[in-house]
């Protein structure tokens, strides 16, 4: 594959530079220092919704999603170009990632034309924030193994069940559930897909902290929930084939952040961190460590457009997504622990400090890297699939 941009991706990219350049508020990029998919408090969160609508308004949102849907149409290297600008501008995760990356690709392509009508166009513009209802209490990595019940009763399907790990279950407007509606039938076979209103009666959001003391997900309880037919994703009993094609996706978005921004910032603080004497830069076995995290963050840049290819042919993206996961979130963790073995004790300090401005960022990042291993499918998991599903070799 040629790695040049050619002219047009060039200007392109000078466009979105200075449309950041020019309205991101730079408020927003300080805000949160969890520097978190989910916002850290219902205020971050409305000023995030802020701004997706005026991201949206300029045309920068869905900008690969078809044009008929509201989309900008562009193509996939536009989109990696976005994705550069936007992270080196330090702009905050949308409070819609996952309705933009997930949900919404999963609608256009399994939801009926009222569904994409009613769905699509509030995604995009943040009235409508999603959460995505698969794992449960017994059921993450072997996720067919799923409890949550959604029995028939006249138009509509009653629900029963648990869901655990929601991410921003508690700031969601609709949920994306996997449910069992054929107890019966082998259990991939068994499950449907539902587009659930989270105002719906019967529906419980329980808060789970993580050790940073941010609440980044949730349990959520559903006791006689109903919700009507129409609300099925895709055909009933489908419902395995379309968490496929969430989870393609998925695992393409987890791997879409290049973590060179970190490392670079990792490199800044180097310069000025004190350590024998001098700063943690004079020392050559820092140095030598963050040579090499740049080196394989430019490996994964390389890795990312490759498995571009696939999708460039107009493909959903393929299980080539967990090799981008797996690297993208392992990488994550090499840059975390690196960070916190300069860090030291300033690691565990979750303010700014003189010597360490930027105090709350690495602290969440040191205790929160090993996160983006087990989200999205942990890393044994991507590697079962790249072992079986792209190289061939027998299942173990
Ligand atoms: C930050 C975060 C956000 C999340 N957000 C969401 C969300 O929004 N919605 C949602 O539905 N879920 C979400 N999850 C849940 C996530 O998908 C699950 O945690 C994940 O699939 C693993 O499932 P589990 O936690 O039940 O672990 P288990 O499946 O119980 O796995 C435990 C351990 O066993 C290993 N293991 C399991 N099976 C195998 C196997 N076949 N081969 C080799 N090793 C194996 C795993 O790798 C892991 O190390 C989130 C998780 C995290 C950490």
């Amino acid at each position: 594959m040629d790695f040049e941009y050619s002219r047009d991706q060039q200007a392109f990219r000078q466009d979105v530079r200075d449309w950041l350049a020019k309205h991101l508020p730079p408020e927003l990029c300080l805000d949160d220092p969890a520097d978190d998919r989910v916002a850290s408090n219902r205020e971050t969160f409305e000023r995030r919704r802020v701004w997706q609508k005026t991201m949206h308004a300029a045309g920068w949102v869905g900008i690969t999603w078809p044009r008929e849907y509201g989309g900008r149409g562009l193509g996939l290297i536009e989109r990696v170009i976005f994705e550069e600008e936007y992270a080196a501008a330090r702009a905050p995760v949308l409070p819609g990632g996952m309705a933009l990356n997930l949900v919404g690709p999963t609608i256009i392509h399994w939801g009926t034309d009222e569904q994409k009508q009613r769905h699509l166009p509030a995604i995009l513009n943040a009235d409508e924030i999603w959460c995505q209802g698969f794992s449960e209490p017994g059921a993450g990595s072997d996720l067919a193994n799923l409890q949550t019940r959604a029995v028939e009763r006249g138009d509509d399907f009653v629900v029963n069940g648990q869901k655990v790990w929601t991410s921003g279950a508690h700031f969601a407007h609709w949920i994306i559930l996997l449910a069992r509606t054929k107890p019966e039938a082998p259990r991939h076979q068994g499950i449907s897909c539902l587009l659930v209103d989270m105002t719906t009666p019967g529906i419980t959001v329980r808060p789970l902290v993580l050790m940073t003391g941010h609440r980044h997900f949730n349990e959520v309880f559903f006791e006689d929930v109903v919700v009507p037919q129409a609300n099925l994703l895709g055909p009933r009993e489908a419902g395995w084939k379309v968490s496929t094609t969430t989870l393609m996706y998925e695992r393409h978005a987890s791997g879409a952040r290049n973590p060179i921004i970190q490392v670079a910032a990792l490199i800044a603080l180097a310069k000025e961190l004190p350590l024998n004497g001098g700063t943690a830069w004079d020392s050559p076995l820092i140095r030598q460590r963050l040579a090499q995290l740049a080196i394989d963050c430019e490996a994964l840049r390389t890795t990312r457009l490759r498995s571009l290819t696939r999708q460039l042919r107009g493909e959903a993206p393929g299980p080539e997504g967990s090799t981008l996961k797996l690297s993208g979130s392992e990488l994550g963790v090499r840059i975390a622990d690196a960070a916190g073995e300069m860090l030291g004790m300033h690691a565990l300090v979750n303010q700014p400090t003189s010597v360490v401005p930027d105090a709350p960022r690495w602290f969440n990042r040191v205790l929160a890297a090993r996160q983006y291993t087990i989200s999205a499918g942990t890393s044994e998991i991507q590697r079962n699939i790249i072992g079986e599903r792209v190289l061939g070799l027998p299942k173990g």
